[in-house]
């Protein structure tokens, strides 16, 4: 079966500068743009230019410097916003912008004191003023998961008239369960076959990439991704999983991506110092226990054929075989002992293997890991006379 190549609609810079706590100078905006284009993702969403003039002059900074990934900006559904997000993106080789506004019946009462008509029209003009700009004309649904189902037809079908490019779903609030997400792209893409949809996902119940991947599996020829899972609250679908995932199970799935994963995890390192988000030490794919291996019999196995305890390699990622770790620890075994201490230059007899591992497994009682000088200090007691 031939794999659907699927499209990134990269949001690291904008719905990843919305994390509490982050704010990128222009410069390291710049940075991290240059490496998400080399890794290969089609539009990088590189922020809201109304809301600061730093914020313009950051996004108009990328979208002269970046040539060969789409620069796209968001606006919210008024004709200011449409007019400067687009002034921000206009010098770009490839230019694009997102206008948004809220669908759901809460959002439109609270947030916007709008009724349904209202917001349809908003929307639906929006993209009419935008498309006298350009032809690369997305609109974002936020709150999609919790409307009215025939209003999104209804949306959509004003959009689709209009001349919208992408159609973007979103979880805003990560609500969806992954069948009901799958549902609405299935529901939408039945109604109108000609309309593509991008998949935005939140995670507040750490579903945002399985939802992310029903949207896709049910017709959905885009997702929106942050590196490292950044993002309002519980963060987006992490750009690092979701993209791991289709090329690791791409066969299944139907699906590929053309991006360069031997750039994920340094793009993760840039992102994680810029930002000052170190993800958590068991994050998928980019965190610093991914290849880490803590139990005896997992270790020995690893040690014997990495693929017992691995379903894709440190090298896929962007790291090499010496990252793959093997915890000493007070679960960890023999065989990981012996190659730490390979390691460090100590071939070990049985005998004093066996009398290092009591000797480690004493120490673990006072202290969770072994580090480098109590590991050489138990080869000395080992290799030489001393009783211990
Ligand atoms: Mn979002």
């Amino acid at each position: 079966m031939e794999s659907r190549i699927i499209k990134f609609y990269e949001t690291t810079l904008r719905d990843g500068e919305q994390t509490p706590g982050v704010n990128y100078f222009p410069e390291e905006k710049l940075a991290i743009a240059q490496e998400l284009a080399a890794m290969g993702f089609d539009t990088l969403d590189c922020g809201f230019p109304v809301s600061s003039p730093g914020e313009f002059e950051a996004v108009r900074m990328i979208a002269a410097q970046i040539e060969n990934a789409e620069i796209c900006a968001i606006a919210r559904a008024h004709p200011a916003d449409i007019a400067c997000a687009w002034d921000a993106v206009k010098i770009a080789n490839h230019s694009a912008i997102q206008p948004f506004i809220s669908v759901s019946p809460l959002h439109r009462q609270v947030k916007l004191g709008k009724t349904r008509e209202e917001v349809l029209e908003m929307a639906r003009s929006a993209v009419a003023l935008a498309r006298t700009l350009t032809e690369n004309v997305d609109f974002a649904l936020e709150d999609s998961t919790r409307t009215e189902h025939d209003f999104i037809l209804e949306v959509c079908e004003a959009l689709l008239k209009e001349g919208v490019r992408f159609v973007t779903l979103c979880d805003t609030v990560g609500v969806a369960l992954p069948w009901e997400f799958g549902q609405l792209v299935a529901d939408v893409k039945r109604e109108f076959p000609r309309i593509r949809i991008s998949a935005h996902c939140h995670d507040d119940l750490g579903l945002a990439v399985a939802n992310a991947l029903e949207g896709l599996r049910n017709g959905a020829e885009r997702v929106d991704t942050c590196i490292n899972g950044l993002g309002e609250r519980a963060g987006n679908a992490a750009t690092e999983d979701v993209v791991m995932a289709i090329r690791t199970r791409s066969a299944d799935m139907g699906l590929d991506v053309c991006i360069d994963t031997t750039k994920l995890v340094p793009t993760s390192r840039l992102v994680a110092k810029l930002s000052g988000m170190e993800p958590q030490w068991t994050k998928s794919v980019v965190g610093r226990n991914a290849f880490a291996h803590g139990g005896g019999i997992h270790q020995d196995g690893v040690l014997k054929d990495a693929r017992t305890y691995e379903i894709m390699t440190p090298e896929s990622v962007g790291l090499t075989a010496a990252h793959r770790r093997m915890h000493v620890g007070k679960l960890s075994g023999r065989a990981a002992l012996v190659a730490q201490m390979r390691e460090l230059g100590y071939e070990l007899e049985k005998e004093q293997v066996n009398r290092s591992f009591e000797m480690a497994k004493l120490l673990l009682g006072k202290k969770r890991e072994l580090e480098e000088m109590d590991l050489r200090y138990i080869a000395k007691c080992v290799t030489t006379k001393t009783v211990v």
